[in-house]
Protein backbone atom coordinates (compact mmCIF):
# COMPACT_ATOMS: atom_id res chain seq x y z
CA UNK A 1 0.00 0.00 0.00
CA UNK A 2 2.43 2.70 0.77
CA UNK A 3 4.69 1.51 -1.91
CA UNK A 4 2.36 1.74 -4.21
CA UNK A 5 1.56 5.62 -2.99
CA UNK A 6 5.11 5.81 -3.31
CA UNK A 7 5.46 4.23 -6.70
CA UNK A 8 2.64 7.05 -7.89
CA UNK A 9 4.36 9.96 -6.06
CA UNK A 10 7.56 9.27 -8.31
CA UNK A 11 5.80 8.54 -11.68
CA UNK A 12 3.61 11.23 -11.74
CA UNK A 13 5.71 14.07 -12.39
CA UNK A 14 7.87 11.41 -14.17
CA UNK A 15 4.95 10.99 -16.25
CA UNK A 16 4.49 14.36 -16.83
CA UNK A 17 8.19 15.62 -17.66
CA UNK A 18 7.99 12.73 -20.07
CA UNK A 19 4.63 14.65 -21.55
CA UNK A 20 6.08 17.97 -21.73
CA UNK A 21 9.43 16.56 -23.18
CA UNK A 22 7.40 14.86 -26.31
CA UNK A 23 5.27 17.95 -26.36
CA UNK A 24 8.39 19.96 -26.89
CA UNK A 25 10.31 17.52 -29.40
CA UNK A 26 6.94 17.29 -30.98
CA UNK A 27 5.99 21.35 -31.39
CA UNK A 28 9.44 21.85 -32.40
CA UNK A 29 9.24 19.17 -35.36
CA UNK A 30 6.09 20.72 -36.22
CA UNK A 31 7.60 24.57 -35.99
CA UNK A 32 10.76 23.08 -37.90
CA UNK A 33 8.39 21.51 -40.56
CA UNK A 34 6.28 24.52 -41.00
CA UNK A 35 9.30 26.80 -41.78
CA UNK A 36 10.71 24.68 -44.15
CA UNK A 37 7.27 24.35 -45.78
CA UNK A 38 7.22 28.46 -45.45
CA UNK A 39 10.70 28.84 -47.03
CA UNK A 40 10.23 28.39 -50.26
CA UNK A 41 7.02 31.51 -49.75
CA UNK A 42 9.13 33.80 -48.14
CA UNK A 43 12.26 33.56 -50.84
CA UNK A 44 9.89 33.99 -53.81
CA UNK A 45 10.61 37.60 -54.73
CA UNK A 46 7.61 40.46 -55.29
CA UNK A 47 7.35 41.13 -58.49
CA UNK A 48 7.84 44.95 -59.23
CA UNK A 49 6.15 46.70 -62.21
CA UNK A 50 6.60 50.74 -62.82
CA UNK A 51 3.97 52.48 -62.54
CA UNK A 52 2.37 55.83 -62.16
CA UNK A 53 -0.27 55.79 -59.33
CA UNK A 54 -0.93 59.47 -57.62
CA UNK A 55 -3.31 59.52 -54.99
CA UNK A 56 -4.92 62.93 -53.97
CA UNK A 57 -5.65 63.51 -50.17
CA UNK A 58 -8.99 63.92 -50.05
CA UNK A 59 -9.10 65.70 -46.50
CA UNK A 60 -5.85 67.77 -46.91
CA UNK A 61 -5.22 68.00 -51.13
CA UNK A 62 -1.58 65.98 -50.10
CA UNK A 63 -0.01 63.89 -53.39
CA UNK A 64 1.42 60.60 -53.24
CA UNK A 65 3.20 59.18 -56.02
CA UNK A 66 3.71 55.90 -56.11
CA UNK A 67 6.61 54.40 -58.44
CA UNK A 68 6.38 50.89 -58.00
CA UNK A 69 3.57 48.19 -57.44
CA UNK A 70 3.52 44.34 -57.17
CA UNK A 71 2.80 43.26 -60.66
CA UNK A 72 -0.68 43.34 -61.84
CA UNK A 73 -2.35 44.50 -59.06
CA UNK A 74 -3.45 48.45 -58.40
CA UNK A 75 -2.34 48.85 -54.85
CA UNK A 76 -4.75 50.02 -51.90
CA UNK A 77 -4.89 53.16 -52.12
CA UNK A 78 -2.27 54.61 -48.66
CA UNK A 79 -4.15 56.69 -45.80
CA UNK A 80 -3.35 60.19 -45.53
CA UNK A 81 -5.51 62.07 -42.59
CA UNK A 82 -7.14 58.99 -41.48
CA UNK A 83 -8.96 58.98 -44.88
CA UNK A 84 -8.20 56.29 -48.05
CA UNK A 85 -6.73 59.09 -50.79
CA UNK A 86 -8.48 59.31 -54.10
CA UNK A 87 -6.56 57.81 -57.03
CA UNK A 88 -6.02 60.64 -59.38
CA UNK A 89 -4.42 59.05 -62.27
CA UNK A 90 -4.10 55.61 -63.16
CA UNK A 91 -1.35 53.95 -64.94
CA UNK A 92 -1.08 55.30 -68.64
ZN1 LIG B 1 -4.16 64.44 -45.63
Amino acid sequence: MGLGAVDIVWKLPLALVAMVVLYLVGAALVRNFARAHDQPDEDEPVVLSDVDYRFRCVVCSAMVVMYAAPDGEVPLPPRHCAERMDLVSPVA
